[in-house]
């Protein structure tokens, strides 16, 4: 008789599912717990905007009809100063990753992107049946971004099989950040048969940015797609809403290939509000930069080493297996992310929280170190 895996498609046979953060509600069923404090997925510890809560009970009569994502689009591409055409939504930022692998990868391309990048990234690839080739990323000991993505080495790892190349800066769970002139001109100097993927999930969090960083890079790159989502400093992850800026050709193929009414109406209406709300995203800034401060004092303090990062989130190594102190740390409640899978064994993610938050996790964290 024939096995079932035999006849699943050669990625899907070798894909290894994603691991989400464990749910405040799981943890508090096993361990009979209440109260317990979820630093684990890097979501905004102030929730959502208030505005989008608002346009969300305002959309909830209508949701008998098909979402339409035109005022979004529009709203958008005025921010970003591109045209509408160039902007394509996704059910999250995942969606739209998803959908540039199926639409440029083939069982013989493979897709380039750095050792402890974005757990997406390979998953995306092997749905597609083609191959990851991760490039080694920069050493512990680099001077700027330890464990970081290695240009040079990701370049290195192009070869004519390649379509994709993902790009996360800042990168998860590394949150290490690369200046964006040596992006630029990584994605200059790429072969013209490879798609560039910049995934600025956290790029929010950077202070003096412009909003439309990296779009006027579209001009000289047909190649670029850049990606972004709500789901980090607007406070949206649950709703799933996220997008893609790239040409209008690359957007027309990432559209045949999207799912009719990937973007739900209750998520648009909550990411045009949240595009409004420029205190709240102001104020989720500078609270993460405070809390980081907090983070990383703590560490010093404790004498744990730390990745220097630039998101909402500080990956600590405790020099020894991390399971034993994550898991001392669920049974006092709260709830961080192990990055074995992410080839960091000996590292903790932790999503910087609100002030109160930090200073439980760091007690946790202390009592779990004895
Ligand atoms: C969280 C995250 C995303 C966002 O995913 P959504 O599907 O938009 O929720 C994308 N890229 C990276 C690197 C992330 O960490």
């Amino acid at each position: 008789m024939t096995k079932l895996i035999e006849l699943v498609a050669p990625g899907v046979a070798l894909l290894q599912p994603y691991l989400p953060g464990k749910p405040v509600e799981e943890l508090e069923r096993e361990h009979g717990l209440t109260n317990a404090l979820k630093l684990a997925s890097n979501e905004n510890p102030h929730g959502p905007s208030p505005k989008s809560v608002v346009a969300m009970r305002d959309a909830l009569d209508g949701v008998n009809y098909y979402p339409d994502g035109y005022l979004l689009t529009e709203k958008l591409a005025q921010r970003l100063g591109c045209d509408e055409t160039c902007i394509t939504l996704g059910n999250g930022s995942n969606d739209v990753l998803d959908m540039i692998a199926r639409v440029f990868l083939t069982p013989q391309n493979n897709a380039v992107f750095s050792k402890h990048a974005f757990a997406v990234y390979p998953i995306a690839t092997r749905a597609a049946s083609a191959q990851p080739k991760v490039a080694p990323a920069l050493t512990s000991d680099h001077p700027v971004a330890p464990y970081g993505h290695d240009l040079e080495a990701m370049r290195r790892a192009v070869d004519p099989q390649t379509r994709i190349v993902f790009i996360a800066n800042p990168n998860n769970p590394t949150g290490t950040w690369l200046e964006m002139n040596a992006i630029k001109s990584f994605v200059n100097d790429l072969p013209g048969h490879v798609i560039a993927v910049l995934d600025l999930a956290y790029v929010e969090y950077i202070e003096h940015l412009p909003f439309d960083v990296g779009v006027e890079w579209l001009l000289d790159c047909p190649n670029l797609v850049i990606t972004r989502t709500f789901s980090k400093i607007y406070g949206l992850a649950g709703a799933r809403i996220g997008y893609s800026i790239s040409s209008p050709e690359i957007a027309d193929y990432l559209n045949r290939v999207r799912h009719p009414f990937n973007a739900n109406s209750l998520a648009i209406v909550a990411a045009q509000a949240a595009l409004d709300d420029d205190g709240f995203v102001a104020e989720s800034r500078h609270d993460n930069s405070a809390g980081m401060l907090t983070w990383q004092r703590a560490c010093g303090e404790m004498g744990i080493e730390y990745i220097p990062s630039k998101g909402n989130f500080i990956t600590i190594d405790l020099a020894a297996p991390a399971m034993p102190v994550y898991e001392s740390m669920l049974r006092q409640g709260v709830i961080v992310r192990p990055v074995a899978n992410y080839g960091l064994p000996h590292h903790l993610r932790i999503t910087i929280g609100r002030q109160q938050d930090n200073e439980r996790a760091i007690a946790a964290l202390k009592q779990a170190l004895g």
